[in-house]
């Protein structure tokens, strides 16, 4: 069995903030990692203020495909595959209303290309989301609603007859930011005399709890630094001095070393709680 691993994201810079340290660990450890980034983002806000030039606004879609080529590159992903959609926006907005954007794009569609993907990689993992609740962009519910039709279509010689051979992907799981990840951190950074970036996180849990959900965690030790660096990457997207850089990484790797996975559906009978290849 050649173990291989399938992200599926919404938008380029997506793959470095949720899990790009695991996917590091795993393909280091000689796993095939392969990205499926769904839309262009050309929707995206500048969100660095050196990059808000007009020439930038103006080119989005070409350089976010350049930054998150050079994000992947740093991960260790094997191949990119960009599906092409548009950035969908928020809802009741332009983006939002064009017939290209990922949202307005026949589900079935979309589907039966992830089907001929998995058909053709064959991954034991898939990873999607999670993010009904905490990140409604339309993009992560379409990944959310997409990624678990296709841990059942891919395998259901049905359903695509002509996308390949039914494959079962062994486990899928969804990048959360746990709460306890979260509450460790603030309380690591108050604690060490520092100023916690959780703040309004914590406000904005209003009491959520992880206790619903099956995780696994994976140790990402050595990896926090790759993953910040692929962040980096994406450079007209993520401000330098931002909410991502501001927990040190050795605080990090002391209290928490951890990206957290939730499972949303499997095949195998013992996953985690510390690989998500467990039981493959
Ligand atoms: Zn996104």
């Amino acid at each position: 069995m050649n173990p291989s691993l399938l992200a599926i994201h919404a938008h380029p810079d997506d793959e470095s903030s949720k899990g790009a340290g695991t996917v590091a660990r795993y393909s280091d450890a000689g796993v095939r990692c392969v990205l499926v980034t769904a839309t262009g983002g050309e929707a995206g806000d500048i969100l660095n203020p050196a990059m808000d030039r007009p020439e930038v606004a103006e080119n989005l879609a070409s350089i976010r495909a350049d930054e998150l080529a050079e994000a992947a590159e740093i991960i260790g992903f094997d191949e990119v595959i960009m599906l092409g959609y548009r950035d969908s926006g928020m809802p009741d907005t332009e983006p939002n209303a064009h017939p290209e954007a990922f949202v307005n794009v026949q589900f079935d569609a979309a589907l039966e290309r992830l089907v001929r993907i998995v058909r053709a990689e064959r991954p034991q993992v898939v990873l999607g989301y999670d993010e009904h609740v905490r990140y409604p962009h339309p993009d992560h519910v379409r990944v959310h609603d997409l990624s678990l039709e296709l841990f059942e279509a891919a395998a259901d010689a049905e359903r695509f007859p002509d996308a390949g051979e039914p494959w079962e992907i062994s486990s899928l799981y969804a990048p959360v930011f746990t709460v306890r990840r979260v509450e460790t951190l603030h309380t690591a950074m108050l604690g060490l005399g520092h100023e916690s970036p959780f703040e309004q996180w914590l406000e904005r849990l209003d009491g959520a709890t992880d206790e619903d959900k099956d995780l696994v965690h994976i140790d990402i030790t050595g990896f926090h630094g790759r993953a910040r660096d692929a962040l980096r990457a994406h450079r007209t997207q993520v401000d330098p001095d931002g909410f991502w850089f501001q927990v040190p990484i050795d605080i990090v790797e002391a209290h928490y070393p951890y990206e957290d996975f939730e499972l949303m559906k499997t095949r195998v009978d013992a996953p985690g709680p510390d690989d998500l290849f467990a039981g493959v």
